[in-house]
């Protein structure tokens, strides 16, 4: 064999187009609803953003704090904020949280959470139904036998009056136990009976399409009807909500409903999550998080948040990079630093949201070594590498690609985030002024 024969033929085996294809997560094909208060209009669903909502847990009746947390839950990025609306004194106190809210300069929208008295609680307290701006229904706790049909009508005469969306929100706990039954009985006349899990999925699946058909029938805009079915499995999750997306296109609400608490609850909710968007599932999601003792409420929106930007899907606060550390690393300095910068950019987010257009798609990267770190940081947009163990104690500084300077000494950190401020002013500032 020649030597011209063993060459390597790159034209040869490489072929006209890459086979490695991009990844994104496929498109949305649902309706669209609006939740509107005022001036505010969320939409969900259709080409809208996906959205994060939240819910308080704090008592309604304690309007001044449900009112607090609510803004906090808004400002934290919640696009919508659902309250629990259990009694008559909870009801009497929605309007005077939407007072107290709009006093503030919030606008979110306000869902109410309805059990088992929602229909008589939205036609008694009118100011309540006008101060929401989308009502839940859960079809498995509206009421038994004859009286259920009656009282799902009366909730859905209330959205058409105050002109509200709803969601139509089926939870595996709460599940209608008639139709469970029914579908139960189908199940063991049937030659190859169905796993007792998959008739699960069915009558969750079959209970919140039907509710939302008979709030169709009513006199409800399809669009205006959002459906959710909430289990606490992942697989069970992902099953029934592929079930559902392809049996309708009314817009999907998501969430893994009792997530729990911690690094469980926030890794289960976006292993589920993120599987169910990439396929195009899911038009608002609510990551719902059990607080530990000293955490914020706001947690459950920084998570959603996090899902929807590694997603690719949404971008709400600029990124920061930085490097698990290891051997080479013997300090902690650079993981402080990279928590001072990711606690300072998120802090700061609810003023330059409007004084810096574009500042969310800012990339930072703080590395511990030599390694990754130059590498890391010439791929963000402005990134710094700590010196490891053993290195010479420098830091370069990268800007949109380039080496821009060294820091060196005792206050590398403080030097750092002026570096950012004025790169963030620089860029975003002049793209607000232009
Ligand atoms: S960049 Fe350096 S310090 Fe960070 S993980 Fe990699 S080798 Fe370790």
């Amino acid at each position: 064999m020649s030597a011209a024969e063993t060459a390597f033929d790159a034209a040869a085996v490489t072929p006209p187009q890459c086979p490695i294809a991009t990844a994104s997560p496929a498109p949305r094909r649902t309706r669209q609803a609006r939740v509107v208060w005022g001036q505010r209009v969320v939409t969900v669903g259709g080409d809208a953003p996906v959205r994060v909502q939240s819910m308080t847990n704090t008592d309604t009746q304690d309007a001044i704090a449900t009112a607090i947390q609510v803004k906090e839950l808004a400002q934290a990025g919640s696009e919508m904020v659902r309250l629990t609306v259990n009694t008559p004194e909870a009801a009497a106190e929605v309007p005077h949280i939407r007072e107290q809210l709009d006093r503030m300069g919030i606008d979110v929208p306000l869902i109410g959470d309805f059990h088992y008295n929602g229909h008589r609680l939205l036609t008694e307290f009118p100011a309540c139904a006008q101060a929401l701006s989308k009502y839940r229904i859960n079809p498995g706790n509206v009421g038994k036998g004859d009286k259920k049909d009656k009282q799902f009508a009366q909730m859905i005469e209330a959205a058409l009056k105050w002109d509200k969306p709803v969601r139509i929100g089926v939870n595996w706990g709460s599940l209608d136990q008639a139709l469970l039954a029914e579908l139960m009985d189908a199940n063991s006349r049937r030659a190859a009976p169905w796993e007792a899990r998959q008739v699960m999925y069915e009558a969750l699946v079959t209970s919140a399409i039907d509710s939302a058909r008979q709030a169709v029938a009513l006199g409800m805009a399809p669009g205006q009807v959002i459906l959710s079915c909430k289990v606490s499995g992942v697989q069970d999750l992902i099953a029934v909500y592929r079930e559902l997306a392809r049996r309708c296109d009314f817009p999907l609400h998501l969430g893994l409903t009792e997530a729990g608490m911690g690094a469980k609850g926030t890794v289960a909710s976006a292993a589920a999550l993120s599987i169910l968007l990439q396929e195009g599932i899911g038009d608002t999601i609510r990551v719902s998080l059990t607080p530990q003792p000293d955490e914020a409420r706001t947690q459950e929106v920084v998570v959603a948040s996090e899902i929807l930007q590694a997603l690719g899907l949404r971008m709400f606060v600029p990124s920061v990079t930085a490097c698990p550390g290891c051997g080479r690393t013997t300090s902690t300095t650079f993981q402080e630093l990279a928590k001072q910068i990711d606690d300072h950019l998120r802090a700061r987010m609810p003023v330059w949201r409007s004084q810096y257009p574009g500042v969310e798609t800012l990339k930072v990267a703080v590395m511990g070594c030599i390694v990754n770190g130059p590498g890391e940081s010439k791929h963000a947009d402005i990134g710094i590498s700590l010196p490891g163990n053993g290195e010479a104690p420098a830091a370069p500084v990268f800007i949109d690609g380039e080496k821009a300077m060294t820091l060196r000494g005792e206050h590398i950190a403080q030097e750092f985030h002026a570096i950012v401020e004025r790169y963030i002013e620089q860029r975003f500032g002049r793209a607000a002024a232009a």
